[in-house]
Formats: C-alpha cells, structure tokens, sequence
C-alpha cells in the first residue's frame, strides 16, 4: 500500500531547526555536549542541508521505496543489464557480522578467511573463462573495461610498441569506446555484417601494425555470438594486436565455452550481472578482469596470492598499473558472486546458460509475431526488435512507458543504435514460463491498442506515480542542485 502518492523532495521537507540527531546533555551541570567534544565542534554551520528529523528521513525514504520496481517484484526485462534474480543465501552471507564488518586495514593474518574469498573467486573465474590472471579491484564493468585497457597499454609500452588504435564494432556496448578512449587510444569504428557480426575481410585488410586491440562484445549487444571469432582474434594476433573481449554478458555463454581458448587476451566480467549480485541503485558493483600470462605483471596491485598455505597480499609488482580500488575492491560483491558460483556448481551454471538462451529465443518467437526481428538469426541471451512495424505512428517509446501500467519494468529502449527505435530484451534464466507469457500478453495487447486506439498508448503511462517526463529537457538542463 503507499501512503502518499506525491512524496516531495528531501529538501522541501525541511523545517528550520529540526534535527536527525542531538547530542543528549547530561545531568550534571559541568558536563555538556560542548565541554566532551570541545574542537571537534564544526566552527561554521554547514549550508544546503536539509533539517529534517529521523522519523522525517526513514519515512521519506521507506516511501519513495514503495515506488520503485525491482527484480524481486517482476520480470525486469533491461536488455544487457541481465536483471536475475539474487538468491538470498547471498545476502545471508554478506550479512554475517565476521565478513561484513572487517576492517579494511585488518593484519593479513586476521583476515585469511576474507583472502581466501578473495582467491578462490578469482580462481572461479579464471577457471569459467580460461584465462592465467585476475583482478578484483574494478567496481563496475565499465572501470573493468578502462582497467583491462590500461593492461594492454603497459603490455605494448613495455615492448616500445606505440600502437595508438583501437577497432571496436558498431555493435559494441557504448562503454568500450569511451573505455578505450580514456586509456589514450583513438577508436576505430568497424561495420558490422547483415549477420549482424564482425566482417572478416574487412577486418583482415584494415588490420596493420598500428593497431593496439579489437575490442569485441561478445555476445554482441544484438545478442549474436561472433561466429568467426576464433578467426577475429587469429587476425589480430597474426599483425601484433590484443583481443579484449567485453565478457559484461557471461551469462550467454558460462559453462558453454571459454574465451580464453577462443584468443581472448583480457576481458572484464561483471559480477553484478552474470553472478547475481544486485546492481544496487548507483552503489557498488564488481566488474574483474581476467587475462593471459602476458599479461599478469601489469595487473593492479596488491595481487592475491597463496603461499604454504597462507593467503597473501602481494605489494610487488614493480610493473602494476596501480591501484584502481580503495583496498582490494567490493568485498560484499565479490563474497556474494562467491557464493552464487558454488552455490550453482558447474553444471548450475551450464543450465543458467542455457535457461536464459532459451527464454531469450522463446520471447523471440513469441514476439516475431507482433513486433519487427530485424535480425532474424537464433538468438543468445537476449534478442532486439524495432518499432518499424507498430501502426499509427505509435513508437518503442510509447511501448516502453505503456508496459509501466501492465505492471513491468520496460526493456532496454533505443539501443543498439544501429537497430532504429531498438526494443532490446533480455528475460535471463530466472523467469518462469508463466512470467514470460504475461509479458507477452502485455506487448499484444498494447499493439493491439496502438491499432485501436494510439493516442492512449502514446500518452501512457497512466497509472505510474509520474507520466511522461520531459526527458529531452532533463538531459539538456539538469538541475542538480536544489539551491541553485
Ligand atoms: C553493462 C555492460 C557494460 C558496463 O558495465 P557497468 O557495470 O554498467 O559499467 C559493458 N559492456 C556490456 C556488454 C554491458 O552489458
């Protein structure tokens, strides 16, 4: 049930004076707030904080909480996002006050239990991808990505080799460009086939010594696995160039095959996706990366390591790139990803694998029937259609915000960009049949009312807290800052 249907801003509640918490005053007169804390007393008042008191903060936020949608309430379809369910043995462990409240600074030899987490997650994931090293550290795919770059520009650096591009398809994930870009490389965009993956010719004659590494989404953000892939990297490889691999959507292939035995050099994976651990409002992921031996002197330090039966931190690693974590990376997320691998097994993790392959090609042929396929090839874990075929002009947006009052999450809308008014959907293996069907119903019936009655549609959602925002405008003039 919610109470109040228009919660106002934090900072509209607030009432001068009123306070979260005040510091109690004792009883005997020479011993006040003020004498204990003496210089620890801020010397000039904070501004642009809203006064509000406990019961004012817990309300306003348990509120706002009823308005949001989440992967424990239904099918959350976001394509390349891989909305799973988070089973919550992991949250039981993550809560268990010996691992949730370590003190970052702990001695080694009090925390040997949190470093073997540590290490035998690593070991996990090495062993699903097939690569020599790892790293922990990266808090999010896209930091993965940066992280992973970063390696292949010390790699090179290290053999005086300047190479400066970096070739990336049109249907990769939006971070890699901006990734590879930071890591000081210029970015070459490569054309996909109608088949929707790498043109090999093409990639054969542009490949030359200038060139640092491909970066390759696989599956591709069509959800289509490169089928020449062993070829892709052979190519790269064969004129001195890396192949990183974006492994963001793992769960499309874990226990099916292994990138390292394709000719992937270094890829990141993101445990917040494939290894079901939640995504969490802007707060923290996990996104590790993986590589072969060439590699591994240029990870982040400290590496994790064993050694007569002890677990280490290991400092020396004259030619790390750094850190690029406080500590060792998010111990939660990591402990919770530990405990979804083992929890699954091998053959779990196989059958995860192919659970979501197969709800992704049955909302595909369910689909088919009333949307636009515009590649039409057997899908991985998620498959995209468009908006070509919707009548009377209605659009993937209007779909997208008509789903709100069906009761779902909308999909991933508008990307891939080289699909036009893109629907890009991804159930994963956690969905019931009967989940899939009722979306299904959902979509026919909207198109059905697009036919019947567009203006409906295009003006929905009609029963969400908000209708349609001005979302041109909130990118355009962001208002970020109440007082301002
Ligand atoms: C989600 C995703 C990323 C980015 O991961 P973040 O954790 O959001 O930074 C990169 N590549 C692919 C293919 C993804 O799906």
């Amino acid at each position: 049930m919610t109470v109040l249907m228009d919660e106002k801003l934090i900072f509209e509640i607030d009432k001068e004076g009123r306070e979260g918490y005040s510091i109690p005053h004792s009883v005997s007169e020479n011993i006040s707030a003020e004498s204990v804390l003496k210089d620890l007393y801020r010397k000039e008042e904070i501004k642009a904080l809203p006064e509000v008191s406990e019961v004012d903060v817990v309300r306003h936020f348990t509120r706002l909480s009823t308005y949001n949608y989440a992967v424990d309430y239904g099918l959350y379809p976001l394509g390349s996002c891989t909305m799973k369910y988070n089973p919550k043995i992991n949250e039981y462990v993550s809560r268990l006050e010996g691992l949730a409240f370590i003190h970052p600074l702990s001695d080694e030899d009090n925390i040997q239990g949190a470093l073997e987490i540590l290490y035998r997650l690593g070991e996990a994931l090495k062993a699903i991808t097939g690569m020599d090293g790892v790293t922990l550290q990266p808090s999010a795919g896209a930091q993965g990505e940066f992280t992973g770059m970063q390696l292949i520009r010390a790699y090179l650096n290290d053999r005086n080799d300047s190479r400066k591009v970096v070739l990336i398809p049109d249907s990769a994930h939006g971070t890699n460009p901006a990734s590879a870009h930071f890591a000081g490389y210029s970015i070459e965009e490569i054309k996909s086939g109608s088949d929707g993956c790498v043109d090999l010719e093409y990639l054969r004659n542009r490949m030359n010594k200038e060139v640092a590494a491909i970066m390759l989404t696989v599956p591709n953000t069509l959800g289509i696995f490169e089928k020449n892939i062993k070829e892709i990297c052979d190519v790269v490889h064969s004129k001195g160039g890396l192949v990183y691999i974006d492994g963001a959507n793992l769960n499309a292939l874990m226990g099916k095959t292994k990138p390292g035995n394709w000719g992937a050099d270094v890829m990141h994976i993101n445990l917040h996706k494939t290894f079901s651990t939640p995504h969490g409002g802007g707060g923290p992921g996990a996104g590790p990366v993986v590589c072969k031996s060439a590699l591994m002197p240029f990870l982040p330090k400290p590496t994790i390591i064993k050694e007569n039966n002890k677990f280490k931190l290991n400092w020396d690693v004259p030619k790390s790139i750094g850190k690029v974590h406080a500590f060792y990376g998010n111990f939660l997320v990591c402990l919770r990803a530990l405990c979804y691998i083992e929890s699954m097994g091998a053959e779990g993790l196989k059958e995860a694998t192919e659970r979501a392959v197969l709800n992704a090609n049955y909302l595909r042929k369910k689909l088919e029937e009333v949307l636009d396929l515009p590649y039409k090839g057997k899908t991985l874990h998620e498959v995209i259609f468009s908006d070509k075929n919707l009548p009377n002009g209605v659009t993937t947006m209007d779909l997208a915000k008509r789903l709100i009052d069906f009761g779902f999450h909308p999909p991933t809308v508008y990307f891939p960009l080289i699909v036009y008014g893109a629907i890009m959907i991804e159930p994963t293996e956690s969905e019931p049949k009967e989940e899939l069907d009722r979306f299904v119903e959902a979509i026919k019936a909207i198109v059905k009312e697009a036919e019947e009655n567009p203006e409906f549609v295009k003006n929905a959602p009609h029963k969400a807290y908000r209708k349609r925002l001005d979302e041109v405008s909130a990118a355009r003039n962001p208002k970020i800052n109440f007082f301002s």
